[in-house]
């Protein structure tokens, strides 16, 4: 066979790629073992890994992300599992606790956030009012849709590192993916281009700083930004003055946290409520329902183009 020859070989082999019936011949008798923190990196790993991986969320859901503490079986499930996807130490640093617990000679320990810079946590309000707190990492990533395309590249290399027999296939499922991804940042920029206000005010804690800074909207949430604790009176002041003077009438409320806090802010203020979800966990019901990361995007889109007044 000639050089040539060998050369459209490949190029047709490559060109079937996308349909895989080639690849079932070897098929191993075990799919991957794919074990992930948050919801948008089980999203990610169920639909890299498709058919050739069993992939399952840590979390139980509904569970709140920032300060969940591993249970015991947890340790033993990720000593049977293939792969561990989470996202860094500002967003589960109980997951780099986990991780020292384990006999890791098996498992692949996946950092989706590596190459990627963080941004500082902060309150745009409270630092033009003067009250910068002492913030860390902002660690919500996956709300970039470029970082979360990053997030998927990370987490293909994985899967091609642990089982390369399958990687035309995961290529491809990583690149349809990616693809949806870039569709839902289109969609974001036209349908954010054009809004009556363009400040988010968030009655949870602070997530959306990426989402906000992408598509050039102001952010403030309610919380103070660690997200461990609940405003105190002075700053529950400071946000129903800010509300009152953005008069955007709109207040955002989180998803699988106590409504308390955003009730009283809405009650105070007359704001109507609309949800965004972070999507760091979902509820057992989207679960069961097989809701998607994106789904849930454009779920947020809906809301933001409604509560901000978009064209
Ligand atoms: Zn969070």
């Amino acid at each position: 066979m000639t050089v040539a020859k060998v050369f459209i070989v490949i190029l047709l082999f490559l060109a079937s790629a996308g349909c895989t019936p080639k690849e079932q011949a070897h098929r191993p008798a075990r799919k991957l073992t794919v074990v992930c923190t948050l919801f948008p990196l089980y999203d990610m790993a169920r639909s890299i890994g498709g058919e050739y991986a069993d992939v399952s969320l840590l979390l139980p859901p509904g569970v709140e992300a920032h300060n969940f503490e591993p249970r015991p079986g947890d340790i033993l499930r990720l000593n049977d599992a293939d792969i561990f996807i989470y996202t860094g130490h500002f967003m589960e640093p109980w997951a780099e606790s986990l991780i020292k617990g384990l006999d890791t000679g098996r498992l692949l320990i996946i950092n989706a956030s590596s190459g990627i810079s963080l941004m500082k946590q902060g309150n745009g309000w409270r630092q033009s009012g003067g009250h910068v707190h002492a913030e860390g990492m902002d660690p919500h990533i996956w709300l970039d849709f470029d970082y979360a395309r990053a997030m998927v590249e990370t987490i293909l290399s994985g899967f091609i590192a642990r089982d390369p027999a399958h990687g035309v296939t995961y290529r491809h499922n990583a690149a349809t993916y990616a693809a949806r991804l870039e569709e839902l940042d289109h969609k974001f920029r036209v349908g954010l281009a054009n809004c009556g206000s363009s400040a988010i005010i968030h009655g949870g804690h602070f997530a959306f700083g990426y989402l906000a800074k992408r598509y050039r909207l102001q952010y403030v949430s309610a919380f103070p930004p660690s997200g461990e604790s609940e405003p105190n009176a002075r700053q529950m002041a400071e946000m129903v003055d800010l509300i009152r003077k953005t008069g955007t009438g709109t207040l955002f409320i989180e998803e699988l946290t106590s409504p308390r806090l955003a009730d009283t802010l809405a009650r105070e203020t007359g704001s109507q409520l609309m949800m965004l979800h972070a999507a760091h966990n979902v509820s057992r019901d989207d679960l069961n329902r097989g809701v998607t990361f994106p789904a849930l995007m454009e779920r947020n889109l809906e809301s933001l183009r409604q509560g901000l007044q978009c064209r």
